[in-house]
């Protein structure tokens, strides 16, 4: 190739996307090499807006819309006729949506001067990058700095393999041609409990199978005990200490065989979504000699600031270490970009966020109260519910409670747990709190908007001390 570039992102998800874009705006030549098709044409955005974030939130909220027309406009006084859904119509405003943003993305990078490389990359020794375009000659790049950026792809489990019929994974579950009346969903994860939820909303009866004996394990104990609770209420039929030892297809019909707390079982389903979790994709992009360090999990190895073996190789996002969020993803982009720039650029790993974007939404940023106490930390926590918050049973939704750990002798806080209205966004409150520094006081002497959401954040941060204004308080701080 006779263009030289300064840099050479492989793979065009959030995290390379927003590094070339970075990157171009501190003055680098920038190509981005991007292998993926959509609907038989190249597209940018990755995992997240391909087949991941966007699509199922496009899902959730159609879904949601459903859902909250047949069962809360009565309660509101609002009479409607019969009502029903297009699920044809609901699928194809979401390929609408994804379209307009991997659109958007192609723009983006066009705008900013950085070269779409349409095919393969392979890192070769020595820095180099093999890139195999869709169509012509094989050609090789020698970039001054190269970030990999390849994402993941879903865990297969051999006792249900994949046909992309009757048993698929998230991405042919987002594309159901009709509501499959029984669904079966293995692992009770992210992925589990948001499309579950979708197909639950639009009629599906649906039976997720979780190996491990505790539902969601990585959130805070009473918040995951809640959301438990309601999500049984709305029908999701969690079965925990639940191993599927095989699968079994019959015609149209999927039979499912489990053993539950060790009693051997088996349940035919119409379709089968396995959601077991994610690993880092790393298929064609090594050559052997290429220094690359993986660990014996499959990730790229990299340092606080996504360095990795390898001088001027860097490599973010779902590709190593840390959580496989498109958050993560994005900054670790742009950090490795700065670190390139010369600046002391750092992500604060302990304060990112995680959603699971139901209803109602469940946010958590920080440590839980259990691992406040592993850590050695002498724990007080505050609660308050939505239940008795004015804004939220305007609007009816009272589900859900905002939650604090902090640290009893240094009052700083330490976590923040949310179950209920926009979650996803009022955990960012949290977030800027743990990111400077806060104490549960700075949050109590704060005023907040009324009537808001938002004033559980200050009455949960109150009752830290016994001072919530809207609740008994049986231990009250002077
Ligand atoms: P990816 O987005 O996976 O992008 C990597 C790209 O590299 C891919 O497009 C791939 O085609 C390309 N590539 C791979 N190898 C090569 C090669 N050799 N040459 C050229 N190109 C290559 N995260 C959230 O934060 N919020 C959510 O709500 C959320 N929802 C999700 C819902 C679903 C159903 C799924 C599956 C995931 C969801 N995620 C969510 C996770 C999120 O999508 C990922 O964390 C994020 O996309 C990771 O970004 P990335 O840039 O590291 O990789
Ligand atoms: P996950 O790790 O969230 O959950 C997988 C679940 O499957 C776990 O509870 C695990 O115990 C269970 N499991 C594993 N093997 C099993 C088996 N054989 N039988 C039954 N259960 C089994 O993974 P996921 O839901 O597949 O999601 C993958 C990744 O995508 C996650 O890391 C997540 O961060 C990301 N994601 C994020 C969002 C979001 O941020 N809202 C949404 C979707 C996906």
């Amino acid at each position: 190739m006779s263009q030289q570039f300064d840099l050479v992102v492989i793979g065009g998800g959030p995290g390379g996307y927003e590094a070339a874009i970075r990157a171009a705006q501190l003055g680098f030549k920038v190509a981005c090499i991007e292998k993926r098709k959509l609907n038989g044409k190249p597209s940018l955005g990755g995992t997240c807006l391909n087949v991941g974030c966007i699509p199922s939130k496009a899902l959730l909220d159609s879904s949601h819309r459903y859902e909250a027309t047949v069962h809360e406009l009565d309660e509101h006084g609002i009479t409607t006729g019969e009502v029903s859904f297009d699920l044809e119509k609901i699928l194809a405003r979401k390929d609408k949506v994804v379209e307009q943003l991997t659109g958007g993305v192609a723009q983006l990078l066009k705008g900013n001067g950085i070269e779409w490389l349409q095919g393969s990359g392979r890192l070769l020794a020595g820095k180099k990058v093999e890139f195999t375009p869709f169509e012509g000659e094989v050609q090789t790049l020698e970039p001054k700095y190269v970030i990999l950026a390849t994402g993941s792809v879903p865990v297969n489990i051999q006792v249900a393999p994949i046909d992309e019929d009757l048993i698929v994974d998230s991405t042919g579950a987002l594309s159901f041609p009709e509501v499959p009346k029984r669904l079966g969903v293995i692992g009770a994860g992210v992925i589990g409990l948001e499309l579950g939820s979708v197909w639950r909303r639009l009629g599906s009866e649906v039976v997720v199978f979780e190996a491990l004996d505790s539902f969601l394990p990585m959130a805070d104990k009473a918040l995951a005990k809640e959301y438990q609770k309601i999500l049984k209420k709305q029908g999701l039929d969690i079965r925990l200490n639940a191993k599927v030892a095989g699968t079994e297809v019959n015609g149209r019909e999927v039979t499912l065989k489990y053993s539950e707390a060790g009693v051997e079982k088996s349940q035919a389903f119409d379709k089968v979504i396995v959601c077991v979790g994610r690993k880092p994709y790393t298929e064609s992009l090594l050559s052997e000699d290429s220094g690359i360090k993986v660990t014996d999990r499959g990730f790229v190895e990299v340092n606080d600031q996504c360095l990795t073996s390898v001088e001027g190789v860097y490599a973010i996002g779902d590709l190593v270490r840390g959580p496989m969020l498109a958050h993560k993803a994005m900054e670790e982009g742009v950090m490795a970009v700065e670190r390139i720039h010369g600046h002391a650029a750092q992500i604060n790993y302990d304060t990112i966020i995680s959603v699971i974007y139901t209803h109602p939404e469940v946010a958590w940023v920080g440590l839980t109260e259990e691992q406040a106490a592993e850590k050695g930390h002498t724990v007080k926590t505050g609660q308050f519910p939505f239940a008795v918050n004015g804004r939220a049973l305007a609007a009816g939704e009272s589900a859900g409670f905002v939650k604090f750990v902090a640290d009893e002798k240094t009052d700083r806080l330490l976590g923040m747990h949310v179950i209920g209205p926009a979650a996803s966004d009022i955990v960012h409150q949290g977030m800027i709190a743990l990111e400077f520094v806060s104490s549960v006081e700075d949050l109590q002497l704060m005023t907040f908007g009324h009537p808001t959401y938002s004033e559980v954040v200050h009455e949960a941060a109150l009752s830290v001390d016994g001072r919530a204004i809207h609740a008994i308080q049986r231990k009250r701080k002077k």
